[in-house]
């Protein structure tokens, strides 16, 4: 594996490849969900490029910039054993300059949920990502449905853009008693692990009046609401379409039933797609 942490580095090690790249941009601190994406592009490409970068144009002013997790170390090890071609881990320097000329997220796929609640967050990431494929030369780029509305929102950049990179979405991994997993989980100590567990409970609560032919949304949500009484906070529960439309009824095939919820210290995320 060779480390690259400029872009001449880069486009140097990208070189000595020939053949189809599969890329999985990330912002470290890996485990098992990254570790799905990283194997999966492993054996779909010839090649493989990850990416290690913490872009703090998606953090807001009292976000956790400066606190998230680093674990550069271990990152580079589990990249290692993976059998990733090339990691790519760049200082702030090297991707931005002052006055960029930027692209920003969609006006309401961009501003609802996650976006409503982290203002200016999709246009950080966006722009961060965008840079990010255009310098992978990607054939195909992996990203979790864990981060379902990234995911929607960088397949229309991608077709609004006509970038040629197929974007390939990835299923949620979780631990053993359905926790999804996610880098800002370290945050959480054992109590509130055991009550971060009704973020997925909420989402099989509302799969099974699905099964059951409950269609309307109102229904459903409150169920959820009732199940999320151990969180903290809940920010919003939400059933959309694959766009994001909000729904009144589920439509089978055609829906993402979404939770966002405080426990304890981090904001946690998890969804199923019905
Ligand atoms: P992050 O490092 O949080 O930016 O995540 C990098 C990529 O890993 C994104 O495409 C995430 O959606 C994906 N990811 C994070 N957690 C999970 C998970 N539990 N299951 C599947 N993919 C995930």
């Amino acid at each position: 594996m060779i480390i690259v942490k400029t872009i001449e580095a880069l486009q140097e090690a990208k070189k000595t490849l020939s053949g189809d790249i599969g890329f999985v941009p990330t912002m470290g601190a890996l485990h098992q969900g990254h570790l799905s994406l990283i194997q999966q592009a492993r054996r779909e490409n010839e090649h493989l490029i990850v990416s290690i970068f913490v872009n703090p144009t998606q953090f807001g002013e009292n976000e956790d910039l400066d606190a998230y997790p680093r674990k550069d170390d271990a990152d580079i090890k589990i990249c290692t054993v993976a059998k990733v071609d090339i990691l790519f881990m760049p200082e702030i320097s090297v991707m931005y300059e002052d006055d960029e000329l930027s692209i920003g997220a969609p006006a309401r796929r961009g501003y609802v949920l996650e976006g409503e609640k982290r203002p200016g967050h999709f246009d950080g990431m966006v722009q961060v990502v965008m840079k990010l494929l255009n310098l992978s030369s990607a054939s195909n780029a992996y990203f979790g449905k864990k981060d379902a509305q990234q995911l929607a929102l960088i397949s229309q950049m991608v077709k609004n853009y006509f970038m040629p990179v197929n974007i390939v979405a990835c299923e949620i991994v979780r631990d053993e008693m359905g926790l999804a997993l996610s880098s800002r989980n370290v945050y959480l100590n054992e109590e509130e692990k055991v009550r971060a567990l009704s973020l997925s409970s909420s989402l099989k609560a509302a799969t099974k009046l699905v099964m059951a032919g409950e269609k309307n949304v109102e229904v459903i949500k409150k169920e959820m609401l009732n199940v999320l009484d151990l969180a903290d906070e809940v920010e919003y529960v939400a059933i959309v379409d694959r766009t994001f439309s909000a729904l009144k009824e589920v439509e089978i095939g055609n829906s993402i039933i979404l939770v966002a919820a405080k426990v304890g210290k981090p904001r946690l995320l998890d969804n199923i797609w019905i």
